[in-house]
């Protein structure tokens, strides 16, 4: 089912959501949830999707990156993480364009750190750690921002790059074209 995806303005964006109790992960409910989520994600072309962003204040999220011709966007398999921790690799930062389901035709330059760990909890409730570089790592800090609350506007360092869809497409975007996604 495709669900609703909830617009900045909305209280549940700001608000900081809540630990998935590890023994609901299994349950139908929950299961249900996340295919709903991936759903949505893939109907809105999005490469992330965090609970709070479809109305619900739990600490979940689903990303996916798939493969594309831009060589720094190394593609990521679906996948789902529960009560995510990151922790940064080091103190590198790296600007990148950033969109956002919940921001709707915007993009803006973030800043981010180039590699994180993660470590989570899959669909199945098995541990996840790993370290994520590059575009994966900032799809995980966007998407952790959206469970403390944040949205990638908060991020920006200044505002002038702020752009809507279509003069990002024809001002900024990579030579290739349509390499514009939200999370
Ligand atoms: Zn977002």
């Amino acid at each position: 089912m495709i669900l609703k995806v909830a617009r900045i303005g909305h209280p549940v964006l700001r608000a900081r959501a809540k630990e998935v109790p590890p023994g609901e992960i299994r349950s139908a409910a929950f299961q249900r949830l996340l295919d709903d989520m991936v759903e949505t994600m893939h109907e809105y072309d999005g490469v992330g999707l965090a609970g709070p962003q479809v109305h619900v204040g739990i600490r979940v999220a689903v990303l996916e990156v798939p493969a594309s011709d831009d060589r720094a966007r190394a593609p990521v398999p679906l996948m789902a993480v529960v009560n995510p921790r990151l922790t940064p690799l080091d103190d590198e930062k790296v600007r990148g364009w950033e969109g956002c389901l919940s921001v709707p035709d915007l993009r803006g330059i973030v800043p981010r750190h180039r590699g994180v760990r993660l470590q989570a909890l899959d669909r199945e409730g098995q541990p996840i750690d790993l370290q994520a570089q590059g575009f994966f790592a900032r799809v995980l800090q966007h998407e952790c921002d959206h469970l403390d609350g944040g949205v990638y506007l908060d991020r920006m360092e200044e505002m002038r790059s702020l752009s809507f869809l279509r003069e990002f497409t024809r001002f900024h975007a990579p030579r290739d074209g349509d390499e514009a996604d939200d999370d």
